[in-house]
Protein backbone atom coordinates (compact mmCIF):
# COMPACT_ATOMS: atom_id res chain seq x y z
CA UNK A 1 0.00 0.00 0.00
CA UNK A 2 2.71 2.81 1.01
CA UNK A 3 1.57 5.71 1.36
CA UNK A 4 -1.77 7.49 0.15
CA UNK A 5 -1.78 10.59 1.57
CA UNK A 6 0.64 13.20 3.64
CA UNK A 7 -1.05 13.61 6.61
CA UNK A 8 -0.58 11.50 9.54
CA UNK A 9 -2.83 7.88 9.92
CA UNK A 10 -2.29 8.17 5.54
CA UNK A 11 0.55 5.45 5.02
CA UNK A 12 1.22 2.25 6.26
CA UNK A 13 4.37 3.22 8.66
CA UNK A 14 1.54 4.87 10.71
CA UNK A 15 -1.06 2.07 10.89
CA UNK A 16 1.66 -0.06 11.72
CA UNK A 17 2.87 1.89 14.59
CA UNK A 18 -0.58 2.11 15.75
CA UNK A 19 -1.19 -1.35 15.91
CA UNK A 20 1.85 -2.00 17.55
CA UNK A 21 0.98 0.91 20.24
CA UNK A 22 -2.91 -1.29 20.68
CA UNK A 23 -0.74 -4.53 21.21
CA UNK A 24 1.56 -2.61 24.19
CA UNK A 25 -1.82 -0.61 25.04
CA UNK A 26 -3.82 -4.10 25.51
CA UNK A 27 -6.41 -2.45 23.67
CA UNK A 28 -7.34 -1.48 20.34
CA UNK A 29 -6.71 1.95 19.46
CA UNK A 30 -6.75 2.51 15.90
CA UNK A 31 -10.09 2.95 13.32
CA UNK A 32 -10.61 4.54 10.46
CA UNK A 33 -13.33 7.04 11.75
CA UNK A 34 -14.35 7.19 15.50
CA UNK A 35 -17.71 8.55 15.96
CA UNK A 36 -18.84 9.40 19.53
CA UNK A 37 -22.34 8.01 19.53
CA UNK A 38 -21.34 4.64 17.82
CA UNK A 39 -19.75 2.50 20.57
CA UNK A 40 -18.61 -0.13 17.56
CA UNK A 41 -17.02 2.07 16.11
CA UNK A 42 -13.34 1.71 18.33
CA UNK A 43 -13.01 -1.96 19.47
CA UNK A 44 -14.29 -2.01 23.02
CA UNK A 45 -15.89 1.76 22.33
CA UNK A 46 -14.89 5.36 22.61
CA UNK A 47 -15.25 5.71 26.40
CA UNK A 48 -13.70 2.36 27.65
CA UNK A 49 -10.88 2.70 25.40
CA UNK A 50 -10.34 6.77 27.11
CA UNK A 51 -11.02 4.98 30.27
CA UNK A 52 -8.50 2.11 29.76
CA UNK A 53 -6.09 4.66 28.92
CA UNK A 54 -6.62 7.15 31.52
CA UNK A 55 -6.20 4.50 34.14
CA UNK A 56 -2.03 4.30 33.81
CA UNK A 57 -1.89 3.11 30.30
CA UNK A 58 -0.80 6.10 28.74
CA UNK A 59 1.49 7.37 31.23
CA UNK A 60 3.49 4.05 31.21
CA UNK A 61 3.87 3.91 27.19
CA UNK A 62 4.62 7.75 27.51
CA UNK A 63 7.58 6.85 29.75
CA UNK A 64 8.52 3.46 28.42
CA UNK A 65 8.89 5.27 24.73
CA UNK A 66 10.21 8.41 25.74
CA UNK A 67 13.16 6.18 27.11
CA UNK A 68 13.64 5.03 23.58
CA UNK A 69 13.34 8.38 22.32
CA UNK A 70 15.72 9.88 24.16
CA UNK A 71 18.93 7.67 22.69
CA UNK A 72 17.13 7.87 19.01
CA UNK A 73 19.71 7.79 16.72
CA UNK A 74 18.19 10.39 13.91
CA UNK A 75 19.25 8.13 10.71
CA UNK A 76 17.41 4.80 11.95
CA UNK A 77 14.48 3.68 10.55
CA UNK A 78 12.70 2.83 14.05
CA UNK A 79 11.93 6.48 14.74
CA UNK A 80 11.20 6.68 18.34
CA UNK A 81 9.90 10.28 18.62
CA UNK A 82 7.72 9.89 15.76
CA UNK A 83 6.60 6.86 18.07
CA UNK A 84 5.42 9.41 20.59
CA UNK A 85 3.95 11.65 18.35
CA UNK A 86 1.86 8.77 17.22
CA UNK A 87 0.75 7.62 20.62
CA UNK A 88 -0.18 10.98 21.70
CA UNK A 89 -2.35 11.35 18.31
CA UNK A 90 -4.47 7.84 18.83
CA UNK A 91 -4.67 9.38 22.44
CA UNK A 92 -5.85 12.66 21.52
CA UNK A 93 -8.68 10.97 18.98
CA UNK A 94 -10.27 9.32 21.77
CA UNK A 95 -9.78 11.91 24.46
CA UNK A 96 -7.30 10.32 26.38
CA UNK A 97 -5.78 12.74 29.24
CA UNK A 98 -2.09 13.54 28.25
CA UNK A 99 -0.02 15.17 31.50
CA UNK A 100 1.59 18.29 31.26
CA UNK A 101 4.81 16.34 31.88
CA UNK A 102 4.29 14.66 28.47
CA UNK A 103 2.52 17.76 26.86
CA UNK A 104 5.86 19.17 27.03
CA UNK A 105 7.95 16.16 25.66
CA UNK A 106 5.84 15.98 23.24
CA UNK A 107 6.41 19.89 22.36
CA UNK A 108 10.17 19.84 22.42
CA UNK A 109 10.29 16.31 20.39
CA UNK A 110 8.21 16.45 17.28
CA UNK A 111 10.32 19.16 16.04
CA UNK A 112 13.28 17.28 16.11
CA UNK A 113 11.29 15.03 13.87
CA UNK A 114 13.00 14.80 10.13
CA UNK A 115 10.91 15.64 7.31
CA UNK A 116 10.74 13.82 3.69
CA UNK A 117 8.85 16.53 1.58
CA UNK A 118 9.11 13.54 -1.46
CA UNK A 119 8.55 10.12 -1.41
CA UNK A 120 10.87 7.83 0.14
CA UNK A 121 11.21 4.17 -0.27
CA UNK A 122 8.22 3.01 1.62
CA UNK A 123 10.25 0.61 3.49
CA UNK A 124 12.23 3.69 4.55
CA UNK A 125 9.16 6.07 4.92
CA UNK A 126 8.88 6.56 8.73
CA UNK A 127 9.77 10.00 8.72
CA UNK A 128 6.68 12.69 9.00
CA UNK A 129 5.76 14.35 5.98
CA UNK A 130 5.37 18.38 6.22
CA UNK A 131 1.65 18.56 6.35
CA UNK A 132 1.26 15.39 9.01
CA UNK A 133 3.86 18.29 11.22
CA UNK A 134 1.24 21.18 10.92
CA UNK A 135 -1.54 18.83 11.80
CA UNK A 136 0.14 17.45 14.99
CA UNK A 137 1.48 20.84 15.81
CA UNK A 138 -1.91 22.58 15.51
CA UNK A 139 -2.96 19.46 17.29
CA UNK A 140 -0.96 20.34 20.15
CA UNK A 141 -2.36 23.32 20.09
CA UNK A 142 -5.88 23.18 20.06
CA UNK A 143 -6.13 19.86 21.74
CA UNK A 144 -8.20 20.35 25.01
CA UNK A 145 -7.40 17.72 27.22
CA UNK A 146 -10.01 17.54 28.74
CA UNK A 147 -12.29 13.90 27.30
CA UNK A 148 -12.86 15.67 24.61
CA UNK A 149 -11.92 13.14 21.05
CA UNK A 150 -10.08 15.84 18.53
CA UNK A 151 -10.13 14.78 14.84
CA UNK A 152 -6.85 14.37 12.27
CA UNK A 153 -9.49 13.78 9.85
CA UNK A 154 -11.33 17.23 9.54
CA UNK A 155 -10.67 20.18 7.43
CA UNK A 156 -8.40 22.60 9.16
CA UNK A 157 -7.38 26.28 8.48
CA UNK A 158 -4.04 25.74 6.83
CA UNK A 159 -2.98 28.95 8.31
CA UNK A 160 0.11 28.71 10.86
CA UNK A 161 -1.16 29.31 14.07
CA UNK A 162 -4.90 29.09 13.27
CA UNK A 163 -6.28 25.10 12.57
CA UNK A 164 -10.09 26.22 12.81
CA UNK A 165 -11.91 23.62 12.06
CA UNK A 166 -15.94 23.71 10.48
CA UNK A 167 -17.30 23.66 14.12
CA UNK A 168 -15.13 26.12 15.48
CA UNK A 169 -16.41 28.97 13.41
CA UNK A 170 -19.59 31.11 13.79
CA UNK A 171 -22.93 29.73 12.62
CA UNK A 172 -23.34 29.88 8.87
CA UNK A 173 -19.45 30.28 8.14
CA UNK A 174 -17.62 27.62 6.20
CA UNK A 175 -13.82 26.91 5.40
CA UNK A 176 -13.28 28.30 2.36
CA UNK A 177 -10.78 26.41 -0.39
CA UNK A 178 -7.86 27.84 -2.26
CA UNK A 179 -9.06 28.70 -5.66
CA UNK A 180 -5.82 27.57 -7.83
CA UNK A 181 -5.73 24.27 -6.00
CA UNK A 182 -8.98 22.95 -4.36
CA UNK A 183 -6.80 21.76 -1.37
CA UNK A 184 -5.83 24.33 1.18
CA UNK A 185 -8.66 25.46 3.86
CA UNK A 186 -8.94 28.64 4.86
CA UNK A 187 -11.14 30.08 8.05
CA UNK A 188 -11.07 33.59 6.08
CA UNK A 189 -9.46 36.06 3.68
CA UNK A 190 -7.48 37.23 6.57
CA UNK A 191 -6.28 33.58 7.42
CA UNK A 192 -5.50 32.90 3.78
CA UNK A 193 -3.58 36.22 2.74
CA UNK A 194 -1.26 35.70 5.68
CA UNK A 195 -0.09 32.30 4.66
CA UNK A 196 -0.04 32.78 1.05
CA UNK A 197 3.79 34.09 1.24
CA UNK A 198 4.55 29.82 2.47
CA UNK A 199 1.64 28.45 0.83
CA UNK A 200 2.54 29.72 -3.01
CA UNK A 201 5.38 27.40 -2.71
CA UNK A 202 3.34 24.39 -2.75
CA UNK A 203 0.09 25.84 -4.43
CA UNK A 204 -0.94 23.99 -7.97
CA UNK A 205 -3.36 23.84 -9.59
CA UNK A 206 -4.76 19.58 -10.45
CA UNK A 207 -3.64 19.84 -14.02
CA UNK A 208 -0.37 21.24 -13.01
CA UNK A 209 -0.27 18.10 -10.34
CA UNK A 210 -0.98 15.81 -12.87
CA UNK A 211 1.64 16.72 -15.43
CA UNK A 212 4.32 16.73 -12.62
CA UNK A 213 3.46 13.33 -11.92
CA UNK A 214 3.57 12.09 -15.24
CA UNK A 215 7.16 14.21 -15.70
CA UNK A 216 8.39 12.73 -12.75
CA UNK A 217 7.61 9.03 -13.10
CA UNK A 218 9.87 8.50 -15.92
CA UNK A 219 10.88 5.50 -16.84
CA UNK A 220 10.48 4.08 -14.11
CA UNK A 221 7.72 2.95 -12.28
CA UNK A 222 7.79 3.20 -8.13
CA UNK A 223 5.37 0.17 -7.10
CA UNK A 224 4.17 0.72 -3.53
CA UNK A 225 4.21 -2.57 -1.84
ZN1 LIG B 1 -3.67 26.68 -3.03
ZN1 LIG C 1 -7.78 30.55 10.01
Amino acid sequence: MGRWGEGLFEGDHDLDEASYISEDAGIELYHYEIDEKDPESLGKGLAATRAHLNNGVLDRLFEQYSVKANTDDENSWGNEKLRLVILAALAMRVGATISSKYMDLLRTSYTQIHVSPKYSLPLADSNFRAPGKVQFETALRLYKNDGTPYSFDVARCAAVGCGKAHDDLDDGKKLLRCGKCKVASYCGKECQTAHWKEHKRVCKTPAQVEADLRRSSGPYVMLNV
